[in-house]
């Protein structure tokens, strides 16, 4: 982006800041704080990407949070939306991919601060090392996390979950066969090498595009508490808590403040990816009340929260 641009942006959430912090504290009073799941995924100082960030920016950012939010695993998370009340603003780590470089600043500084992280992997690479292809294609070398470091981490405390075994769309994959491998036999293989239990999963891409309700389904079934989208959007209490959607954390510290104390656009303005067995369950969800932005026809919930988020 232009400077000139940063610097206009820069400044009008500076001023917008007062009125979001107002609105976090109207939806906690409300008892509809959001739980934000942010992901991440190299942290580094050398190879600067759009996919890295610096170990100085990593620290001020989770210190910044740390500060601001209740910092929760993802069980915990689920705990609070189940609940159906959340008076608390909270975040949660976690990490897609496993590049070997998080363990030399990254994951030592969230295990020294007490930050509960969920680290999402890919068989295929860290069993054999081979580069991720888009690593790869543009001409990196970031090596992928090691079995042994994984199982180092898992023993610390770090949450590790399977992001498939090959980095695959999900929602691509029309063979059961393939998709089975791709997301239970994966899940399987990871937690015997890692000798812990793998409980989460995490779509690859994570767009709308990219997940799918059979892909939701086999993860539900085969025992997975909780799948994690990546298409920006917040978890309200009234969400179904097997979809942990996901917003990226952003190197900017500007851009992740704006994330982190609700942007009503953000809200009003996505077109997100509901899973239909939430429905059956008898779960509603707080998407439904916010994507047309009418609070008033909402059928359940809470149609005051919708109006706290309004522009304006
Ligand atoms: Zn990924």
């Amino acid at each position: 982006m232009q400077l000139w641009k940063q610097l206009l942006l820069g400044t009008y959430r500076q001023a917008d800041m007062p009125r979001r912090w107002w609105n976090n504290r109207a939806a906690a009073a409300a008892g509809m704080a959001p739980l934000s799941v942010l992901f991440y995924h190299r942290v580094a100082d050398h190879q600067p990407t759009p996919w890295t960030i610096s170990t100085t920016m990593f620290g001020r950012q989770m210190r910044w949070l740390k500060n601001r939010y209740d910092m929760l695993s993802l069980d915990e998370a689920q705990r609070r939306l189940r609940s159906r009340v959340n008076r608390r603003p909270a975040v949660c780590i976690t990490f897609d991919d496993g590049y070997a470089d998080n363990c030399d600043q990254a994951i030592p500084l969230l295990l020294r601060e007490r930050i509960p992280c969920t680290y999402f992997v890919c068989n295929h690479h860290v069993e054999t090392g081979e580069l991720f292809p888009h690593d790869a294609a543009a001409g990196y070398d970031f090596a992928p996390n090691t079995i042994q470091q994984l199982r180092n981490m898992a023993a610390a405390g770090i949450e590790i979950g399977a992001h498939t075994r090959n980095h695959v769309d999900v929602a691509a994959i029309d063979d059961e066969r393939v998709l089975h491998d791709e997301i239970v036999t994966a899940g399987e293989d990871l937690e015997r090498e890692i000798g812990s239990p793998v409980r989460y999963f995490a779509c690859p891409f994570g767009m709308p595009k990219n997940l799918s309700n059979r892909a939701f389904d086999m993860a539900r079934e085969a025992g997975y508490r909780g799948v994690c989208s990546a298409y920006g959007a917040y978890n309200f209490p009234l969400d179904d808590p097997f979809h942990l959607r996901r917003i990226h954390g952003d190197p900017q510290m500007a851009r992740l403040k704006n994330w982190a104390t609700i942007d009503p656009r953000k809200i009003v303005e996505r077109s997100g990816f509901e899973y239909s067995a939430a429905a059956t369950a008898g779960l509603s969800s707080s998407e439904t009340l916010f994507d047309d932005g009418t609070a008033g026809q909402a059928s359940s919930g809470t149609p005051a929260v919708a109006a706290l988020w309004e522009e304006g």
